[in-house]
């Protein structure tokens, strides 16, 4: 068993673009089981490979006491997408904020398992919202990117005092 590290805002790490899987080998059986013992002990709802730092297109999803159990998504893919809602979200790698994000909320997946086969899933809710949070995440996208009162405060900060924004607009 081995818990990993999550990274957190601002390393530059959670930015990267993580790498499609090719190889379904022991390593990644050993990668995958990591992450699973990770997301157990953070007690969270999803996790992807970058945020502990493996830069390959993984992502866990588990919501407790919902019909799809504990998934592993591997090259995942939206293939079709319902209409979409606001979500109240947080993210582990960005601790202490929670804001409300659009999302579709029905969803249908293309992903590998872990043994390279391709399959298909239908899921909703909850479940559906965290595997957009997490595939955004192997993009390098942070849900905060999706918030514009977030997005405004760090151009903000950015521009310093004496940046003349006397507020964010
Ligand atoms: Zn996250």
């Amino acid at each position: 068993m081995a818990v990993l590290d999550i990274i957190e805002i601002p390393d530059e790490r959670l930015r990267e673009q993580s790498e499609r899987v090719a190889e379904f080998d022991d390593a990644l059986k050993e990668q995958t089981r990591d992450l699973f013992d990770t997301l157990r002990a953070t007690k969270g709802i999803g996790l992807s490979a970058p945020q502990a730092g493996i830069f390959k297109r993984i992502i866990l999803v588990h919501v407790p006491d919902d019909d799809f159990g504990e998934r592993l998504y591997i090259n995942p893919e939206i293939l079709s997408k319902s209409k979409s809602r606001y979500v109240q979200e947080s993210c582990l790698s960005v601790p202490g904020i929670e804001g409300n994000v659009v999302r579709c909320t029905r969803l249908k997946v293309r992903a590998q398992d872990i043994n390279g086969e391709v399959k298909e899933f239908d899921v909703d809710g909850l479940h559906a919202v965290c595997v957009q949070h997490e595939l955004d995440h192997l993009d390098g996208v942070l849900f905060t990117d999706r918030l514009s009162w977030f997005k405004k405060l760090r151009l903000k900060m950015a521009s310093g005092p004496n940046a003349g924004l006397s507020r964010a607009a």
